[in-house]
């Protein structure tokens, strides 16, 4: 990663200028050279800021192209982007939100959110989605889309993670201390988090220590974490596999699904993209890809989940082409922990005979 300061007087005229020198050195960094007798090249995301367009501060326009160079990474790599004026802005909102995020966890502004998954046979909810909000003391409560980057890029995202796998082994005790049906609880995990060192270690410690059963939890893996076959992301699949976790593959088909892995790791479930779902109605592709995504599940003994459910015939698709288990809005949206018990029982979820009257009884209070 480095910095290329162009004199705009001496060469450069403006933005297309600067994007064609942009076009340059990406083309410079793609010339293949040699590492210990092998071809490799490397590809480049290039972020431009414009001075005095977009400031006249140093530090303020290196932070500029810093955020246009992750804005070009997040849109496929190997590009370049501009900073805009609105930029500015949002660097800023960046930036606080990076410092308020530090703080969030010991203060406890986080909180879960349950969204029911339900086998599509009889509609039976025996697992659900944990899903992050955090409760921000200024902004409201916050989506994950609009912190969990930023988590990401700051490291925050490792104990905010630690602090959701802690939460969720806590809400199964609480469930299971109520008496009432416990659902298995599937957890996202975000690929900085899988890539930290022995997070396998750090998922047994805190099963152990809340004494979960580990047949409770499943993990959601995104395409992301596992695109790097290496040796550690092997040991790691295996290791959690050991412990007795379920695993689980996001966003299914979304990002670079790569077919291979589906074999080579042990996975147990695979959670078709919502973007797949949401077309069903009114793509044939879409319709020929989740059926497609439906019978490798199969083939390779996977429970497939189809995410984002929003109507009566994605759902009498979904069906109708075994897909096991469905979770989307047309059932529920993600609801307190509270809720759920309700929801289980009213869906027909085994439980002993002593904590169905609880639960009825929690059903009749939830209303
Ligand atoms: P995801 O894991 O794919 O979760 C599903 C998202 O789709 C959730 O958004 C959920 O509220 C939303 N959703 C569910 N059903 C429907 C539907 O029928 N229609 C529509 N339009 N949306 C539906 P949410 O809660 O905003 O989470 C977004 C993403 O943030 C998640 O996508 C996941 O990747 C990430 N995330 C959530 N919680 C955590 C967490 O604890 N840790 C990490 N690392 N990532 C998390
Ligand atoms: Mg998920
Ligand atoms: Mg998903």
């Amino acid at each position: 990663r480095g910095h290329v300061f162009t004199d705009q007087h001496e060469h450069v005229q403006g933005p297309l200028e600067a994007e064609a020198v942009a076009r340059n050195i990406r083309a410079a960094q793609q010339e293949p050279f040699e590492v210990g007798g092998r071809p490799v090249s490397v590809s480049a995301s290039v972020g431009i800021t414009i001075c005095p367009a977009d400031g006249t501060d140093p530090v303020a326009l290196l932070n500029n192209a810093d955020i246009a160079m992750y804005r070009a990474k997040e849109q496929g790599r190997n590009t370049a982007k501009f900073s805009t004026p609105t930029m500015h802005e949002e660097i800023l909102s960046y930036h606080r939100l990076e410092t308020d995020l530090k703080e969030a966890v010991g203060r406890g502004q986080f909180e879960l959110l349950y969204q029911p998954q339900l086998r599509l046979a009889d509609q039976r909810v025996d697992a659900v989605e944990a899903l992050l909000r955090w409760q921000h003391p200024e902004r409201g409560r916050l989506s994950p889309g609009e912190f969990i980057t930023v988590a990401e890029e700051s490291g925050h995202i490792i104990p905010v993670g630690l602090w959701v796998i802690e939460e969720v082994c806590r809400q199964l005790k609480r469930w299971e201390g109520a008496g009432v049906p416990v659902p298995r609880v599937a957890i996202n995990v975000s690929a900085v988090q899988f890539r930290q060192r022995g997070f396998h270690d750090v998922v047994r410690g805190v099963l152990e220590s809340h004494a979960v059963d580990p047949e409770l939890i499943e993990l959601e893996l995104t395409e992301h974490s596992l695109m790097e076959d290496t040796q550690g992301t092997r040991e790691c699949l295996r290791a959690l596999k050991n412990i007795g976790v379920r695993l689980a593959i996001d966003d299914f088909g979304a990002g670079y699904s790569c077919l291979a892995y589906l074999r080579q790791f042990p996975l147990d479930v695979l959670k078709i993209d919502r973007s797949f779902v949401s077309d069903l109605e009114t793509s044939l592709d879409a319709q020929a890809i989740c059926s497609a995504i439906l019978s490798i599940a199969h083939r390779l003994s996977l429970d497939a989940v189809a995410e984002g459910i929003e109507s009566e015939k994605q759902l009498a698709f979904l069906t109708r082409n075994d897909c096991l288990y469905g979770q989307g809005f047309y059932f529920s949206e993600p609801v307190a922990a509270d809720r759920i018990a309700a929801l289980m029982v009213q869906s027909g979820a085994q439980a002993t005979r002593r904590r169905r009257v609880t639960s009825r009884r929690l059903a009749a209070k939830a209303g």
